[in-house]
């Protein structure tokens, strides 16, 4: 499995357009780029590529990076960032299957997969959309997949769990959430060998957010940043639990101090994981 970090960066990006903050302009000037969500996944046994959310930036996603087109593709949620590049596949891509989570939404009365279906029927012809059970496991591009719900208020949003059943390789992903992931997701997340984390920020931002943080550990640090994403102490305290052997931090904010915001485990775009 060959593990492609497409895009790193929140739903602005960084650098953020029309923004000279320092960490903005650092990135320019060192030619950084976190791009909105997402990840390609390369099964080489099979030659299968799996693209986990469709990334507003898909088209410079996909010339930046030397990966083929998907095979089939997963959306974890439907907010803008992972969402809205799926039209970028018309006429580039035949027959995709579209895996979605199946359960409905109360907040917009429909699935995931509904919403994809009733959002993108000029794709008709073009994608078929699954719906799946959270902890169901199915198979796509010769891997093991299940969605596991997370907590990203208002909307269901759920992580994701990739493995290959030949090799045993494994990927998490938090997809976006605070720190309040259901146990039984923990459980199904747990011992991977490369986990994605949302980490929009670090801890000390939390003083400007509306509602704060969230979630705080035991010297009070918070480990959710408002109601939807965690902190950087977050999802490097999930990552501990979760006894992840290797971890890179996404879905970054350009609010992180430039000190800070190019140190480690933090990712950049085009970073690739050989599992
Ligand atoms: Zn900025
Ligand atoms: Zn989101
Ligand atoms: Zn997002």
């Amino acid at each position: 499995m060959r593990v492609t970090l497409l895009g790193t960066g929140d739903t602005t990006g960084t650098p953020t357009v029309g923004c000279d903050c320092a960490t903005c302009v650092e990135a320019r000037e060192r030619g950084i780029s976190r791009s909105r969500f997402s990840v390609h996944v390369a099964n080489e046994r099979t030659g299968d590529s799996l693209l986990v959310d469709f990334s507003p930036d898909f088209r410079s996603q996909f010339l930046a990076n030397d990966v083929p087109l998907p095979d089939a593709g997963v959306v974890t949620h439907i907010h803008f960032d992972h969402l809205d590049g799926l039209g970028n596949v018309y006429r580039l891509v035949d027959g995709l299957p579209v895996h979605a989570p199946a359960e409905t939404d109360p907040a917009t009365d429909e699935s995931v997969a509904e919403t994809i279906r009733a959002k993108y029927d000029y794709l008709e012809d073009r994608i078929g959309v699954h719906a799946r059970e959270p902890f169901e496991p199915f198979e796509s591009c010769g891997l093991e997949l299940r969605f596991v719900p997370v907590d990203h208020p208002p909307l269901l949003c759920f992580g994701l769990v990739i493995e290959d059943p030949q090799t045993g390789a494994k990927v998490s992903l938090t997809g976006d959430t605070s720190y309040e992931i259901p146990e039984r997701s923990r459980g199904a997340l747990a011992d991977p060998d490369l986990l994605l984390a949302d980490a929009i920020v670090p801890a000390s931002l939390c003083e400007y957010h509306p509602i704060g943080g969230r979630h705080e550990d035991a010297d009070g640090v918070p480990r959710t940043f408002g109601s939807k994403h965690m902190t950087r102490e977050g999802a490097l305290a999930l990552a501990d639990e979760l006894n992840a052997t290797r971890t890179r931090l996404v879905h970054l904010a350009h609010y992180y101090p430039p000190d800070e915001a190019f140190a480690e485990p933090l990712a950049v775009d085009g970073e690739a994981y050989e599992l």
